[in-house]
């Protein structure tokens, strides 16, 4: 028996926005069953629609693809460079009488979709042309090209997902595949590239599924292999309303700069319509190992924030420290206006990872906790560090001071000393040390205390410390 081909999966964006979460998933889905099989993943860029494409929009996708980590096989194909082939098809099923000229006038077209909602009838193209030769009076008048699809009987879309969807063909008029103007339609761009492309499987959102019953009586016409059809159910927001803007960010790039991981962005869509048993934490490679198509919901999925927050919580604690200040660097190199770290302080954001990233869901949490590390001197105080030093605490901050700057500037000594010096005061040790952590930090909650007074040095705690004495 021959074996099967390697499949062949794509993605295909228009470029008429931003890469939107429900885009980045569909893309996810596809490079996730082409990296499981062993087959390859694509990337076309449908930029037919001339006035709505725009180069910004192709560099917003490409730029999220990376981001996610979503790497594609090959050169990007861009649809609208292929519109001579597009065309080539089109003529080619005219040849072989597949498809017609109609040269019904736009008034004409007007005029019996009027007729027909008068008479409470579906509003759909009559196929007057399909069966009409052109007359002298045609005579290089505006046409368009129409297949000229099967009329009776059905045409189901099995689909992985949703099952075998059934069309009645007399519901589907005669799309048109060329306009009067010689270009392509969409219709037809899709069928011709994604048979160009050896397509073998199609993975897309589910409004595309009206699509796929139209695209399967061309593929039909043309003669072509069917590809296996998955579309995925959409995505809604908490309420379980449509994903609008209103739910807020819809761009994979919004996501980036609210400081979530790619990692946590891959697992996060991933089960946004993809399960194993009742597993939440699925690292890409096991996502590699596992993905199917099987397994692919068919109800609509659900955005959940707090999830995905502690999705990112977890792949922030399972980041390597060093990778850690590394896309804390390049996401404050994002900021406006950008802020960069001294070699200091990239050096104690390092040295305070292990527990920076303990308490951090976003990468702007890690940076707010890190904060007292990037610069020198005196902290001004947030709203809960400025209620711990109220002027009975400066005085204990002011009292202890002596007995830490008289010890050895280390982690233990220091805290010895502050242990040493609440015990004879009759104060417990949070008394001292959280009004020493809000003038250190700025802040009421940090890394542990001590050990960050030995990282910060002696010098610069004391510049800190001695601030707020009084
Ligand atoms: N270009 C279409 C879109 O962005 C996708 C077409 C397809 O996947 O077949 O919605």
């Amino acid at each position: 028996m021959a074996e099967n081909p390697k499949p062949v999966l794509r993605f295909a964006p228009s470029p008429t926005g931003m890469l939107h979460i429900g885009g980045a998933r569909t893309a996810l889905f596809n490079w996730l069953y082409a990296r499981h099989t062993g087959g390859t993943f694509l990337l076309r860029i449908e930029d037919t629609d001339r006035e709505r494409s725009t180069p910004e929009a192709v560099e917003a996708i490409l730029g999220g693809m990376a981001w996610m980590g979503l790497n594609w096989d090959g050169d990007v194909i861009f649809q609208f460079a292929r519109a001579a082939r597009h065309r080539e098809v089109a003529e080619k099923l005219l040849d072989e009488g597949k498809a017609y000229r109609c040269y019904a006038t736009a008034e004409e077209l007007t005029a019996m979709r009027e007729e027909q909602k008068a008479a409470g009838k579906p509003m759909r193209y009559d196929g007057r042309w399909r069966d009409r030769n052109p007359g002298p009076e045609q005579q290089g008048k505006p046409f368009v090209v129409r297949l000229k699809a099967r009329q009776d009987g059905e045409t189901i879309v099995h689909d992985q997902v949703l099952g075998h969807v059934r069309f009645e063909n007399s519901q589907l008029d005669d799309m048109v595949l060329l306009r009067s103007d010689g270009t392509p339609t969409y219709m037809l761009a899709v069928v011709v590239d994604d048979f160009d492309m050896g397509v073998t499987h199609v993975i897309r959102g589910a409004d595309h599924l009206n699509n796929a019953a139209r695209q399967l009586q061309l593929i039909e016409a043309m003669g072509a292999p069917i590809p296996t059809y998955g579309h995925l159910p959409l995505i809604n927001g908490p309420d379980g309303a449509k994903l609008s803007k209103r739910h807020g960010a819809l761009a994979v790039e919004a996501y980036r700069d609210m400081g979530y991981l790619p990692e946590t962005m891959r697992n996060y869509l991933l089960r946004l319509g993809w399960s194993h048993g009742d597993d939440e934490i699925i690292s890409t490679a096991q996502a590699i190992e596992w993905f199917n198509l099987e397994s692919i919901g068919k109800s609509a999925a659900r955005m959940d924030y707090k999830k995905l927050d502690n999705l990112n919580g977890h792949y922030i604690r399972e980041t390597p420290d060093e990778t850690l200040v590394a896309e804390v660097t390049a996401f404050l190199s994002r900021e406006t206006p950008p802020r960069v770290l001294s070699m200091t302080a990239r050096e104690r954001v390092l040295a305070a990872m292990p527990s920076l990233k303990e308490r951090a869901k976003t990468l702007i949490e890690l940076i707010q906790g890190a904060e007292f590390l990037f610069t020198d001197g005196p902290r001004s105080l947030d709203e809960a560090a400025a209620k711990l030093l109220v002027p009975d605490a400066r005085g204990h901050l002011a009292a202890a001071l002596p007995a830490l700057e008289a010890t050895e500037w280390g982690a233990t000594d220091l805290e010895s000393a502050a242990r040493a010096f609440a015990e004879s005061n009759g104060l417990k040790l949070g008394q001292v040390a959280q009004p020493l952590r809000a003038a250190l930090t700025g802040k009421a909650s940090s890394p542990p205390l001590f050990e960050m007074l030995a990282l910060l040095g002696r010098e610069e705690s004391l510049v800190r410390l001695r601030a707020y004495k009084e």
